[in-house]
């Protein structure tokens, strides 16, 4: 992919993701959503955005827009400026993603880390904690442990599931203890540790991008809020809970930061402050939205439909794109993939920038030149 479209491509799926996303906002601010539905709409939103950054990357796109030839002088600058913007964003982006991904890979190397120093729980402390004899996730045992390096309630699932409790909280009363396993069992029942993998990938490829910063937020919120209200089911259950929230916040802010790549059982105040202030409203109102059968379908085929439309959102900022050809080139690599398999993949167009820069050159001189002889 030459730099110009580079330039097109980040362009045009950087309004394909906001507008995924405004969708999936917009449900949810009209649809009275339950925290779960919520999570699984977010997810749904991200598995479309990485299945568009797929598709960009691996096919050819309709251009719906095909702006007007200009003038060979004008094109010739024209061109020149797109094809720098185009190298510089390429070096800027592939240096962001290349950070977002050392992040996420050094997020599993800490929590990799912290499990190597953990000592598994005793196995009445489990049960007394709420658990019946072994709780297994997707036919795998979950493994309750302990460690000096365990800075919060935590869980983890790479291969295998993982509750990491520190040492403070096997010391609570053994309701609130309660409250915390079972909280983090409900990330783990409800696959958020794949929903925060599907996440962290549309991050790095989207690190400059606000509005997916913003859904990333919103997607982490709602999966707290879905394992609150899984746990809590009358208002006295609540006040527990929230002292619990309370007591595992005082008890464990000393201890530092913990593994970014786990699912904390209360990671931030302003987080906290959130799901305290849900919680109450809940207590009040019993009000926690409304999922229907329909809604559960309807929503997800919204985003997909969305998705289908959005491919079709590519923006005209490529001037060396083909005014003959509604069709963009393909991809090279999976050009040159498509004819192992005998299929014409570049039979659209031939695109070389440099040969084209080069003919509208050409053609400005000869412009220059007839003006100047008249
Ligand atoms: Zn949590």
């Amino acid at each position: 992919m030459n730099a110009a479209q580079f330039l097109e491509t980040v362009a045009s799926l950087s309004l394909q993701a906001a507008i995924v996303i405004v969708a999936a906002g917009c449900i949810r601010r009209f649809g009275r959503l339950t925290a779960q539905a919520e999570c699984r709409l977010w997810t749904c939103s991200h598995a479309v955005i990485l299945t568009l950054t797929a598709i960009a990357a691996t096919f050819p796109h309709l251009r719906l827009v095909i702006p007007e030839p200009l003038a060979a002088a004008r094109a010739v600058s024209t061109v020149q400026t797109q094809l720098i913007a185009g190298r510089v964003l390429q070096a800027v982006w592939l240096t962001g993603v290349a950070v977002a991904g050392m992040s996420l890979v050094g997020g599993w190397i800490c929590a990799a880390r912290c499990l190597q120093s953990c000592r598994p729980i005793a196995d009445d402390l489990v049960v007394s904690s709420g658990v019946a004899k072994v709780a297994a996730i997707g036919g795998r045992s979950v493994q309750f442990q302990t460690g000096p390096h365990v800075a919060g309630p935590c869980c983890w699932q790479f291969h295998r599931p993982y509750i990491l409790l520190p040492n403070a909280v096997l010391g609570f009363p053994a309701g609130e203890r309660q409250f915390i396993v079972q909280h983090e069992l409900a990330h783990l029942r409800l696959g958020h540790p794949l929903q925060l993998f599907l996440q962290r990938l549309v991050e790095i490829l989207y690190w400059f991008h606000p509005i997916v910063w913003w859904s990333a937020r919103q997607a982490a919120l709602a999966r707290e809020f879905a394992c609150d209200a899984a746990v809590v089911s009358s208002r006295s259950e609540i006040a527990g809970y929230l002292r619990t929230l309370l007591s595992v916040v005082e008890q464990t802010q000393s201890v530092g930061e913990p593994c970014r790549e786990t699912i904390g059982f209360g990671v931030g105040s302003g987080v906290i402050a959130l799901r305290a202030r849900r919680l109450v409203t809940l207590a009040q109102s019993g009000d926690i939205g409304v999922e229907s059968w329909i809604g559960r379908r309807l929503r997800p085929a919204a985003i997909l439909l969305c998705g289908v439309a959005c491919t079709l959102a590519w923006l005209p900022v490529n001037d060396l794109a083909s005014s003959r050809s509604w069709l963009s080139p393909w991809p090279t690599w999976s050009a040159a993939l498509a004819r192992d398999f005998r299929v014409p993949a570049r039979d659209y167009e031939a695109y070389d920038p440099r040969t084209q820069l080069f003919e509208l050159r050409e053609t400005a001189v000869e412009e220059e030149a007839a003006t100047a002889s008249r």
